[in-house]
């Protein structure tokens, strides 16, 4: 049996998108740049999932821009709007435990001069609003937040972030690809101007994804070459993915409340037989605001990459939120932001779970974990 837990890496394509995708394959050849019937049935294709997307997230379809993933989406907006303006103000406002995909654009504006302000976060993983509100500058050029943290799940207060940026006039962009299709995102309530997202976190295919960006905003693409995406990005829609990125959006609009409700079932499960089975175990991050499918444990004294290992071995699927950079192990970023020690961070795993998860498999993990915890305890005590 394999018990995959390991869905804020990437999740299972949904059988609704498969399809989707093969109808497309099979039966819709054109380019939607051709003025033809089979380029017409490509952009028909191409309109109908930019809709579907729009209604997801409360935003007008002008306003999605298709990306080949969150990590594009977060360039174009980072380089493609700030980095070639230079009628703004160079000041930008962050957390100290973005992704590497907001971060390494920031990096690269640095180097063009740009200053960044990176807010700390707590031992909960949330930024402090005081400290938020003083990081910000009169002529900030944007505010950029990760609504939900990929490794730990915590929320950031988006609802205030907005406020204080709104209150000053300052563009706000969020990266919600760990939020997408895990929490209720409507635009039309909270006034984000730039959001970026990834179809393959909630159940649609990789290497496809979005920038919303609202109100017509001068972006230089990145890829040059083409009139794609009114002039934004160059090249041929991958039509394929941009519909099974279309079907699981309306997937996730109807499903989204059931979801939430299962998948905190499961997480919370998780976490009570975790507590009741295995001593020294603490949770990483606030766990009010929270995503509904993610849990971040430290055990105690443990190795966070053998354990990784042996359950794998046993046919459990988790991460341990560290990166192997040419042979040692580093401690994970976002853990050490909220001021765990790197062997605290070390002996961490994320569990996330999703779509084909259900009691069972649980049970079956929490049947192994004490046994195999116990012994990453020892073989770093050896
Ligand atoms: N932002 C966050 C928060 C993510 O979790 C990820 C994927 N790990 C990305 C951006 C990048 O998404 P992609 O790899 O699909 O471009």
């Amino acid at each position: 049996m394999r018990v995959y837990l390991d869905h804020n890496a990437t999740s299972p394509v949904r059988d609704e998108v498969v399809e989707s995708m093969i109808r497309v394959l099979r039966g819709v050849h054109g380019n939607p740049s051709s003025a033809h019937e089979e380029g017409r049935a490509a952009r028909a294709a191409v309109d109908r999932a930019r809709e579907s997307v729009a209604s997801l997230i409360g935003v007008e379809s002008e306003d999605v821009l298709f990306t080949a993933g969150a990590t594009e989406a977060n360039n174009t907006l980072l380089l493609g709007l700030l980095g070639m303006r230079s009628d703004v103000a160079r000041h930008l406002v962050t957390s100290a435990a973005e992704h590497p995909s907001v971060e390494a654009p920031l990096e690269a504006l640095e180097r063009q001069g740009w200053r960044v302000t990176r807010v700390e976060v707590d031992s909960d993983g949330l930024l402090d609003e005081a400290q938020f509100e003083a990081a910000i500058e009169p002529d900030t050029a944007l505010v950029s937040v990760l609504w939900a943290n990929n490794e730990t799940g915590v929320l950031q207060p988006m609802g205030r972030i907005v406020t204080l940026a709104r209150d000053r006039g300052i563009p706000i962009h969020a990266d919600a690809t760990q939020a997408v299709g895990k929490l209720p995102i409507d635009l039309r309530e909270i006034p984000i101007d730039f959001l970026s997202l990834s179809a393959h976190k909630f159940n649609g295919p990789k290497g496809v994804g979005c920038l919303i960006a609202r109100g017509d905003p001068a972006i230089e693409p990145i890829l040059r070459g083409g009139p794609q995406e009114r002039g934004r990005r160059g090249g041929t829609e991958n039509v394929a993915a941009i519909v099974g990125l279309g079907v699981a959006c309306e997937l996730a609009e109807r499903e989204l409340p059931a979801r939430m409700r299962d998948y905190a079932a499961l997480r919370d499960q998780l976490w009570e037989g975790i507590q009741a089975k295995i001593p020294s175990v603490q949770r990483n991050g606030s766990v009010d605001r929270v995503l509904p499918n993610t849990l971040n444990v430290e055990f105690a004294g443990a190795a966070g990459e053998l354990l990784l290992q042996a359950l794998d071995v046993e046919g459990i699927a988790v991460s341990s939120g560290a990166a192997c950079h040419s042979g040692s192990i580093e401690p994970s970023k976002v853990l050490i932001a909220m001021g765990r020690s790197p062997e605290a961070a070390r002996g961490s795993l994320r569990f996330s779970v999703g779509h084909g998860n259900d009691a069972a498999q649980i049970d079956y993990a929490l049947s192994l974990l004490p046994d195999r915890v116990e012994r990453a305890r020892q073989a770093v005590g050896a």
